[in-house]
């Protein structure tokens, strides 16, 4: 049997604590210090500003935000690096074409109260804030209408609409914390949120869809780990990495915090053109997911979302992909490659 969590605490005490001299930030810390533009990252990566063609406007639609551990992640001096390329606010965004939306996916026709959203059988979805640890360029929610959802917690009543949604409706019995990120919420925040969760007698799972883990792993604490653990809901995570590189070794830990602890990760990517639509690349990520027992659960085509274009690559191309790595690795990692379509009971399976 593994060693509890309060074993392992106590196994790791014994060890003379090295690290304790090492000042580790905090995970707020590091949403604090997080870069904000352009010109603040390039300069860490020794990057010349000019040759990256930069748009004010992009980021005036949807500020540049990156913590310095994902940009450590980043190959210094390289204006194609993987992981800058989904964060850097850049011309190609401005390019309009009318089959890039505002809203994509058809997300404002199906919230069921504010703050829940429901398109599919026995699943709502919660938006529980509005804010994220990073930026991705090619989110289809960077045009979302946030205020309508931000900054919503107990102690002002405002999830009590969304709460009495799923508690009246007991054909429901998996909520997905959802947002922005839900994780950007605090341990004691979250902890208020699952327990009324709980109290819903026909609510059989929770789900909490977060990039936090990747972006920022101190964020996967002690106690949020073991708030989850000891939940009476079946809690599945699933976790969003699109890149190798993404997955260093403080992000390893923090998902074998999750994974000691009981609880199965999964990990969703989306397929973007410049940044994983080389079977080597996707390979390299499925391959240290696996290894990691993270499951490599969906490839998400991309939403054609105003600003992204730039990122997509065409179902063809991501169909060969598909085909290739079943070749190269077992069936359990390679992951099913689906597209939102509005309207739909499910997400359509492209491969
Ligand atoms: C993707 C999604 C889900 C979850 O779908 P699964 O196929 O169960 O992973 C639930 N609700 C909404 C609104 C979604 O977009
Ligand atoms: S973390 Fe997720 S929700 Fe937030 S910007 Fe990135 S893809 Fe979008």
């Amino acid at each position: 049997m593994p060693p509890t969590l309060l074993q392992s605490k106590l196994l790791r005490s014994e060890k003379p604590n090295l690290e304790a001299e090492v000042e580790i930030p905090t995970w707020q810390q590091e949403i604090k210090t997080a870069f904000r533009s352009a010109d603040e990252i390039c300069q860490f990566l020794n990057i010349d500003l000019a040759e990256m063609e930069i748009s004010a406007l992009a980021a005036k639609q949807f500020p540049l935000f990156v913590p310095r551990g994902f940009a450590r992640r980043m190959e210094s001096g390289n204006p194609d690096d993987p992981l800058l390329r989904q964060v850097l606010n850049v011309v190609q965004e401005e390019v309009l074409d009318a089959q890039f939306k505002v809203d994509p996916v058809g997300e404002s026709q199906a919230g069921l109260a504010p703050g829940l959203l429901q398109k599919y059988a026995g699943r709502a979805l919660m938006v529980v804030t509005g804010a994220c640890a990073v930026h991705c360029r090619y989110c289809f929610r960077r045009h979302f209408p946030y205020q309508a959802f931000q900054e919503i917690g107990a102690e002002d009543g405002r999830w009590q609409p969304a709460l009495a949604a799923v508690r009246s409706d007991e054909s429901i019995h998996e909520v997905l914390l959802s947002g922005g990120d839900p994780l950007v919420l605090t341990d004691d925040l979250l902890t208020e949120l699952i327990t009324l969760l709980e109290n819903i007698p026909h609510l059989k799972r929770l789900r909490i869809h977060t990039r936090l883990p990747i972006v920022i792993p101190a964020r996967v604490t002690e106690a949020l780990v073991n708030r989850l653990a000891s939940s009476r809901l079946a809690v599945w995570f699933v976790v969003h990495a699109n890149h190798g590189n993404e997955l260093g070794t403080e992000v390893l830990q923090s998902l074998d915090r999750l994974v000691t602890a009981g609880i199965p990760v999964l990990n969703q990517t989306v397929l973007l053109k410049g940044v994983n639509d080389s079977v080597e690349a996707l390979e390299e990520l499925f391959t240290k997911l696996a290894d990691a027992s993270v499951l490599p659960y969906y490839l998400h085509q991309l939403d054609r979302v105003a600003g992204a274009a730039h990122f997509e690559v065409p179902i063809e191309t991501g169909k060969k992909l598909i085909k290739q790595l079943r070749i190269r690795l077992p069936g359990y990692a390679v992951p099913r490659y689906v597209q939102e379509r509005p309207g739909e009971l499910a997400k359509t399976i492209l491969a």
